[in-house]
């Protein structure tokens, strides 16, 4: 075997400030918990730690469901789960398409052998309800409705209003991805009806990448203990997975990412401090504040009015602005990370995340001076100094 002829370095990845559509910045406290001495994952002070994660995120998800944990895995196995467990052969499934993340959605339901029955909306405009309402009674039975309540791919938010009640009217579940909501914007699940929530750990929440909060409610898990055919996935078996959660059982099933759970009970003990109510507040004024300043630079909202998410502004570059080069230009000269656009928004839009730990003044106005410098050299027009003013006249502005 040749020998290695480069001594490896230690690793020291650059700082930087993340903005993009995920990972958001990780509060320290969060990477002190994950360099916490392992225990192990059937040790009672584990079983312990588990409990608290599921009494945060019952609270989070403002439901009441026993089945609520995280999955092993980032959000596309949370979505995975949650289609695989409930979906079999055969089976038909309404699924909201004006993004990148019904699109995937789409793809498990088609894998596991179901059905897709798709309503279409333009990228940046929501799905109308009043289509899927109109499916429900068209198309026949139908298994569930899946819908993207943040479609971080557009920065569009979701309305659900009475959905939940809509599809159970029908007799169908509904599987809702909050994966750039949960933390950031209200995810009632009792209230909403929901049969299905999932998310993810880097987002909103604040935490690395590598667990996915998923709850579902009795109804679903109903339709899942009466399955015809075994789930096609042993790892994502809730049958499986639900025995290891639950208090008296905790039979092994797979071995639980021990450090990530540590710190995820740590990002939603963080939360947990803040509270809700302020935490919402937080991600809106935040928001609000950059897309002032962006709006003064000549940026524009990708989403229908009123539809814009709070915790990704997803807006159309100026005709003037070059995406790569000034993209580029703010990772490698400021370090600051924004996203760019995905499948047909390409080259076209910014994704910028105001998410968990990212969703402060700091970032707002370190972000807009940066790009103001920038867009002033590519743009003489541009004044520099008009995008931060523009935003710390909406801080000075914001009701108290
Ligand atoms: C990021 C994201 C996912 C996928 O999550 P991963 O953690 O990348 O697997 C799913 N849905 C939405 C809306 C997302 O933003």
């Amino acid at each position: 075997m040749p020998g290695f002829t480069q001594q490896y370095k230690d690793l020291s990845p650059s700082r930087r400030l993340l903005l993009g559509p995920g990972p958001s910045l990780v509060h320290p406290r969060v990477l002190r918990a994950m360099s916490t001495p392992l225990i192990g994952h059937l040790d009672p002070e584990f079983l312990v730690i588990m409990d608290e994660i599921q009494e945060l995120l019952r609270w989070l998800f403002q439901t009441d469901n026993s089945f609520t944990i995280a999955v092993s895995g980032t959000g596309s196995a949370a979505m995975e789960t949650a289609i695989v467990n409930l979906i079999e052969p055969g089976d038909r499934v309404i699924v909201g398409m004006n993004g990148i993340f019904g699109a995937r959605i789409a793809q498990m339901v088609t894998r596991c052998g179901g059905t897709v029955v798709e309503i279409q909306a333009d990228w940046g405009t929501p799905i109308p309800l009043d289509q899927i309402a109109h499916q429900l009674q068209a198309a026949g039975p139908i298994k569930a409705v899946a819908i993207v309540h943040a479609e971080t791919s557009t920065g569009v938010w979701q309305p659900l209003d009475n959905l939940g009640a809509l599809c159970h009217g029908h007799e169908a579940l509904l599987i809702v991805d909050t994966v750039t909501s949960l933390g950031g914007l209200p995810v009632k699940v009792d209230e909403w009806d929901i049969d299905a929530c999932y998310s993810a750990t880097q987002k909103c929440l604040s935490c690395p990448p590598g667990l996915a909060p998923l709850t579902l409610s009795d109804r679903a898990l109903h339709v899942i203990q009466n399955r015809n055919t075994p789930c096609q996935s042993w790892y994502l078996d809730c049958t499986l997975v639900a025995d290891y959660w639950t208090k008296g059982k905790r039979t092994y099933h797979h071995t639980a990412p021990i450090s990530m759970a540590y710190a995820l009970r740590e990002a939603l003990r963080l939360i947990h401090e803040e509270g809700l109510d302020a935490r919402f507040a937080r991600h809106q004024r935040n928001s609000q504040a950059l897309r002032a300043g962006l709006e003064a630079l000549g940026f524009t909202l990708v989403p229908a009015p009123g539809h814009s998410l709070l915790t990704l502004t997803c807006v159309a570059l100026p005709e003037w602005l070059d995406d790569k080069t000034i993209r580029s230009r703010l990772l490698h000269e400021f370090h600051i990370e924004v996203g760019g656009g995905l499948g047909p928004l390409a080259g076209k839009v910014w994704r910028i995340g105001l998410m968990g730990e990212s969703s402060t003044f700091d970032s707002v106005v370190t972000l807009l001076a940066a790009l103001e410098h920038l867009s002033s050299q590519a743009n003489p027009s541009v004044q520099p100094g008009k995008a931060v003013s523009a935003a710390l006249q909406k801080y000075n502005t914001w009701p108290r």
